[in-house]
């Protein structure tokens, strides 16, 4: 199959090539580690998850590499630290904070139905040079010092953006715009106002590494540009982020690995995806708007949450609504009752085109309720690949049952009340007394009950 993906830095759609066919490799930038995540941080990692899984499909899953970085060293890691633990010392506290948040972000992840990646690399094993002679940061800023990329003035080590001649390329920010713009005043020591710091230095009582440049801490674009030429080499295929990171973050990461190894690309690909809000408002936590995965998760089943990222194009703004939810739970609803416990099939090719094209998991969507419409017409193949499909992305994790019964305890109904209103029913219909078994129905239909019968017995669900 032909897949086409839209890169930000050649702003063209253009057909995916890898570099090498047996190890395809795509690098992705992770969650800062010291607070929980928020619903616009899942966007990038579903929709990348998505790319992840049609990789694997395409070119075999022993043959692709997805790199994804915790960054466990951080300014906003150290205030965290020293306000929770404030008896312990910093970096016992630092590694509290990073450890409990790193294991709640696996299970948010988890339960949204994202694969691991192959490697996830903490930036703090890859401050100092390694025993095992992969890239590291501190290596990396002395090649840009050697190269005259980088240069130490007030104990900070510094990229000097004037020394490539296109950096900016992938933001679009011309560097005289950003030159004339800036206030020099602010940071004299640099010698260009868009200079990024690469290392600097710190107080005893935050966390360091010695170095060349005496103890310090590294800047943070550097670890990106460490981490992935560590697994993945100086160029690689496919590198990915949400667009609030294209400046400065990835621009930066451009500037160092490029600079540092000579390269003319650090990735063939450059792919982000777009805002989300909620509401139709920016999320923000003084609007009362700001939810993270773990809140969600407790009123909506992770699938759900899934599958309401992947109705828009990840590229497009998308508006995270309760009335979206609503919809996708239904549809979900929907797709387990018709093939939930669907057994054989496969991962139809028109799936495959839709996503081909650069991850249009919307069109998906409509090719999955034509397969749906199938299947509900008595299409036992199309009642296999519905299940396939959805199985593969990630979808139909639990039993039929088990989802029926997620809903009914979503909708505040409890179970067991209903269980044994229906045992009753049952006798009291088995003993003829109809006047009892329809006065139980009515009483279950004023819970939000709705009864199905048949000759396997009295099933129910939740009326809509
Ligand atoms: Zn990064």
């Amino acid at each position: 199959m032909e897949l086409k993906l839209y890169d930000t830095l050649t702003r063209e759609k253009r057909v995916f090539t890898p570099i090498d066919r047996s190890r395809v490799r795509m690098y992705v930038c992770g969650p800062t580690v010291y607070d929980f995540a928020h619903i616009g941080n899942a966007r990038p990692v579903i929709v990348f998850d998505v790319l992840y899984r049609l990789l694997r499909h395409v070119y075999g899953e022993a043959n692709v590499t997805y790199v994804r970085n915790i960054t466990d060293v951080d300014d906003k890691i150290n205030a965290r630290a020293a306000r929770d633990f404030p008896g312990l010392p910093l970096n016992e506290a630092i590694r509290k904070v990073t450890e409990t948040t790193e294991r709640q972000f696996h299970a948010d992840v988890d339960a949204l139905g994202c694969l691991r990646p192959t490697v996830e690399p903490r930036a703090t094993e890859f401050v100092l040079p390694r025993a095992d002679g992969k890239a590291d940061m501190v290596t990396l800023i002395r090649q840009l010092i050697a190269r005259g990329h980088a240069y130490e003035a007030n104990g900070e080590v510094l990229f000097d953006t004037t020394s490539m001649p296109d950096y900016g390329a992938l933001s679009g920010r011309k560097l005289e715009d950003q030159l004339a713009g800036a206030r020099v005043a602010v940071d004299a020591h640099k010698k260009n106002p868009s200079d990024f710091v690469l290392w600097k230095q710190s107080a005893a009582d935050e966390p360091g590494w010695d170095s060349p440049w005496g103890r310090g801490r590294p800047g943070w674009h550097i670890e990106c540009s460490a981490m992935s030429a560590a697994y993945l080499g100086d160029v690689f295929d496919i590198h990915g982020g949400g667009l609030d990171l294209i400046f400065p973050h990835h621009e930066n990461e451009i500037a160092q690995s490029r600079c540092a190894h000579g390269t003319p690309v650090m990735a063939n690909f450059w792919m982000h995806n777009g805002f989300l809000q909620v509401e139709g408002e920016k999320m923000s936590k003084s609007l009362g708007n700001f939810f993270t995965i773990n809140e969600l998760l407790a009123d909506w089943p992770g699938e759900v949450l899934r599958f309401n990222m992947l109705r828009t194009h990840y590229r497009q703004p998308i508006d995270w609504t309760v009335k979206g939810l609503e919809e996708s739970w239904k549809t979900l609803d929907d797709w387990y009752w018709v093939a939930g416990d669907a057994a054989g099939g496969s991962v139809p090719a028109a799936v495959l085109e839709a996503l081909g094209d650069d991850l249009n998991t919307h069109q998906m969507i409509t090719v999955l309720h034509g397969i749906r419409n199938l299947a509900q017409a008595g299409n036992n193949k199309a009642r296999g690949d519905l299940a396939s499909s959805l199985r593969w992305l990630g979808f139909l994790r639990e039993s039929a049952a088990q989802w029926a019964a997620r809903r009914q305890t979503g909708a505040g109904i409890d179970t067991a009340k209903v269980q044994a209103l229906i045992d009753a029913r049952t006798a009291a219909r088995a003993a003829k007394d109809f006047a009892e078994s329809d006065r139980i129905r009515d009483e279950l239909a004023a819970m939000g009950v709705v009864l199905k019968d048949s000759k396997g017995g009295t099933t129910w669900e939740v009326a809509r």
